[in-house]
């Protein structure tokens, strides 16, 4: 077998010296041209790579100072790219596998007879074949596998921050630099979310590690940035391992969203992004189910906005668009999230209060109108008006079955609060007949 002409380099890190004789022996009869470093210790490596730069690395499992996989990491700090055998006398699956993980292109068993030491020959001829293997080592070879990894990523459970935790932990696992990462999303108008987080930690993002970023596109709407920490004079990931995650990203997330705003558009009001009206049925009567088994009372409210066609007449639809958008805004704030909030028609909605009584449904109620009335609302940029709301309140009690009663009951109240005046809250009385 002819090696390269180039001068290559092979270092050996292995503590004992019958081995290391065996290995150089084998190495320098079939590697010819090639030039056989030994380093008996990570502390003698060191010093053998800082003046050398060794083209494939052979490393014992076993080293009076550490162990291969320390040996592995140190090597791959050093020398990126660098495609490693890790040859064991007796070693767990484990440990084994976790060198593969570091970034070891194969782990060899050694025998008594010395037949591993072939296998060794032939592990590095086999990198030979590979096209631009020494100048290009193990990088390829990685990359196969990280891609591999990223394409099991896709698979499987359907969730933005689970598949965002495995495409980072895949990243830390075949570049082991990379210590963590955050995942974040952003949507126009909206802060940047993080969706999900891989292996960060404070104390380590102080001190040795750097972050750097990978930006993503995927729609003009929408876009997303991977923060990655990794050691400091190491390298970024790049090439079409790069190209790869960001593809994979992209779809994650465009497939995420995708399918959250099929979800949102079957269950949510477009404009104020409350519940349709297609939910206040089976959501009411699901409540009333649990008024019945808890013996927990239940407050309904039924609110409507004060003169909302004078606002349209006088300021024109779009600014009553913004108007009802804010004004969802603001009752959303003000209600717990087991609450829910429906879009019952144009301007009037309904708010569900599991576990409320008629005293306490009556002061969210009051609470709500309060807020509304103070509130400055913007349309057209800086422009701002005030409304008012009425607000019909009514509440459940064990023995409350028909959800159409309650619903009556509270728009009984709300009748109530516009004849008197309107901004005011009132109550409304569940009708006897049942
Ligand atoms: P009241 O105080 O008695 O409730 O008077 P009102 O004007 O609020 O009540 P009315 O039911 O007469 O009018 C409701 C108005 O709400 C009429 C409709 O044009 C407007 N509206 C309903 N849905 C929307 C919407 O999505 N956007 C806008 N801009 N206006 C809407
Ligand atoms: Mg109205
Ligand atoms: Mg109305």
């Amino acid at each position: 077998m002819k090696a390269s002409s180039v001068a290559t380099n092979i270092l050996v890190v292995e503590d004992n010296p019958f081995d290391f004789q065996a290995l150089n022996r084998t190495l320098s009869r079939d590697f010819i041209d090639w030039n056989v470093f030994g380093a008996n210790s990570i502390d003698e490596m060191l010093s053998v790579i800082s003046h050398t730069t060794p083209t494939v690395g052979i490393v014992d499992y076993h080293l009076p100072d550490a162990t291969g996989l320390d040996a592995i990491n140190i090597l791959r700090e050093y020398i990126d790219d660098i495609p490693i055998i890790l040859v064991t006398g007796g070693v767990q699956a484990s440990e084994a596998v976790s060198a593969i993980k570091l970034g070891a292109i194969e782990y060899i068993e050694k025998d008594f007879e010395g037949r591993y030491l072939d296998n060794v020959t032939r592990s590095i001829q086999t990198l030979l074949q590979r096209p631009n293997i020494v100048s290009l080592p193990a990088h390829h070879y990685r990359e196969l596998l990280f891609e591999r990894d990223l394409l099991r990523c896709r698979n499987g459970s359907f969730s933005l921050a689970r598949k965002g935790h495995k495409i980072i932990e895949a990243i830390c696992q075949h570049y082991p630099a990379h210590q963590g990462g955050m995942l974040y999303v952003s949507e126009e108008n909206k802060e940047a979310e993080m969706v999900a987080a891989f292996g960060v930690n404070r104390s380590a993002q102080k001190q040795l590690l750097r972050p750097y970023a990978i930006d993503f596109v995927v729609t003009e709407n929408l876009s997303g940035r991977l923060m990655l920490f990794k050691h400091k004079d190491s390298a970024q990931i790049g090439g079409s391992a790069l190209a790869t995650v960001k593809l994979e990203l992209t779809n994650i997330v465009r497939k995420t969203k995708h399918i959250e705003a099929l979800r949102r558009q079957a269950t949510n009001d477009a404009l104020t992004d409350a519940l349709n009206r297609h939910v206040l049925l089976p959501r009411l009567t699901m409540e009333l189910a649990r008024v019945k088994r808890t013996k927990q009372p239940m407050g309904i409210l039924m609110l409507d906005i004060d003169h909302f066609k004078a606002l349209n007449d006088q300021y024109g639809h779009s600014a009553g668009d913004a108007v009802l958008a804010q004004f969802a805004d603001v009752i959303r704030k003000g209600l717990r999230l087991t609450d829910s909030f429906i879009r019952y028609g144009g301007e009037e909605f309904i708010v569900i209060l599991p576990g409320t009584d008629w005293v306490h449904a009556a002061m969210i109620a009051e609470r709500l109108r309060n807020t509304v009335d103070n509130h400055v609302f913007q349309y057209e940029g800086n422009a701002s008006l005030s409304i008012t709301v009425s607000i019909g309140y009514a509440t459940a009690v064990e023995g409350t079955e028909d959800p159409h009663k309650l619903i009556a009951a509270a728009d009984t109240g709300l009748y109530a609060a516009k004849e008197s005046g309107r901004n005011v809250v009132q109550y409304g009385e569940l009708s006897e007949d049942e």
